[in-house]
Parts: C-alpha cells; sequence; structure tokens
C-alpha cells in the first residue's frame, strides 16, 4: 500500500479515497438535479473546505461558479463569536447559494456564516456538508446534503489538518490519541 508523508500520526483510516470519491459524485447528482438551470454558486470557507469544493464542483454536471471565504476567531472571545477576514468577491443576491463546508462540528462557525449570507438576499442558500460530527452539535442547522456522519474524533486528512499539516492526504482518518490537544 502507498505511504504518504506524516503518516505516522495517523491511527485508522475513517474513510478511503474510493468511498470519498463515490459519495461526491452521488452529491453532485442531487445537486445538479436539485438546483441545475439555477444561478448555482458554491461558496466555502479557506482553507479546509477547498479540497472537497474542487471535487464536488467537478461533479455537478451543471453551471456554476465557485467563491470563497475566510473567518478568524475574534481572540479572547466565546466560541462562534468570529470575523470575515476575507469575504466573497462576487454578490449572492438572487442567486441559489451552497455553502460547501468539509466538516460540522458544534456548528457555531456555519451558524454564523449563514447568518452573515442571509443578509445579502440569495434566493437559495443550503449548506452541503462532507463530515458531520453531530454528537457535538450546539446549533440545529439544516444541512441539505450530506456525505457522510462521524465519530466524535479528531481527524484530518482530505483537507482537515493538526497544526496545519496533513491536509494533502487522499483519506480521511483518526490520529493517535496522544497526538490530540
Ligand atoms: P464548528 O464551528 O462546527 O465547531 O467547527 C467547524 C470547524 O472546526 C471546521 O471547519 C474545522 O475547521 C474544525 N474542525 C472540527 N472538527 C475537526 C476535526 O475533527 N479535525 C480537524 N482538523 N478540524 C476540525
Amino acid at each position: 500500500m502507498r505511504r504518504y508523508a506524516g503518516e505516522e500520526l495517523v491511527d485508522r483510516i475513517l474513510l478511503t479515497q474510493e468511498q470519498i470519491d463515490r459519495r461526491i459524485a452521488e452529491l453532485g447528482r442531487a445537486i445538479a438535479e436539485e438546483h441545475g438551470g439555477r444561478d448555482l454558486r458554491l461558496v466555502t470557507v479557506l482553507r479546509g473546505g477547498v479540497f472537497f469544493l474542487a471535487d464536488l464542483c467537478r461533479a455537478v454536471d451543471a453551471p456554476l461558479s465557485i467563491d470563497f471565504l475566510a473567518i478568524s476567531s475574534y481572540a479572547g472571545s466565546s466560541e462562534g463569536t468570529v470575523r470575515i477576514t476575507k469575504d466573497l468577491d462576487d454578490s449572492i443576491e438572487g442567486a441559489s447559494v451552497i455553502v460547501v463546508e468539509d466538516i460540522i462540528d458544534t456548528g457555531l462557525t456555519l451558524n454564523y456564516v449563514l447568518s452573515v449570507l442571509r443578509q445579502r438576499e440569495p434566493a437559495v442558500l443550503e449548506v452541503c456538508a462532507l463530515l458531520d460530527k453531530d454528537a457535538r452539535r450546539i446549533v440545529d442547522l439544516p444541512i441539505a446534503y450530506k456525505g457522510f456522519s462521524v465519530p466524535d474524533r479528531f481527524l484530518v486528512g482530505y483537507g482537515l489538518d493538526i497544526e496545519g499539516r496533513l491536509r494533502n492526504l487522499p483519506y480521511i482518518a483518526t490520529v493517535h490519541d496522544d497526538r490530540v490537544a
């Protein structure tokens, strides 16, 4: 089996590259069926979401555009208080917007992003999340398109990092317990 740099941190592979690819093809087909013909925008939050977005947009056989925003937590503030450090480039007024997220944990980040985007009056505002750590949810969020439910473990790979690394693993894995802060 091929070895990847940094793999010594990995405990167990939870989702293989093939499982991820197959699920993304299904999500892409569902999005194209429901939103094809509309002004479809796939929007993601930097940085982790770009891996999923890049694969998902190629699985959607319909005209669409992509856009990015970046956020950061206010230092010393309570969880969920975030600010936009890079805004979308395009207006989303009247558009069908799908926010593409790598993982939803407590839901606080996405809840903030959705509240900001809602004020810009898109015609549709939905969520497509590859991974849902539903046991940890604090805010209830409607997820129109969901890849997989995952257990409450710290995950790496396919965009998810540990201290900035391992985003480039092609699979999603847990890390050894002693590596998680
Ligand atoms: P939430 O606001 O839903 O609690 O947090 C969502 C963000 O936390 C994700 O976009 C991701 O950046 C980070 N996150 C949540 N769970 C994990 C995980 O298991 N691994 C990694 N690397 N990041 C995670």
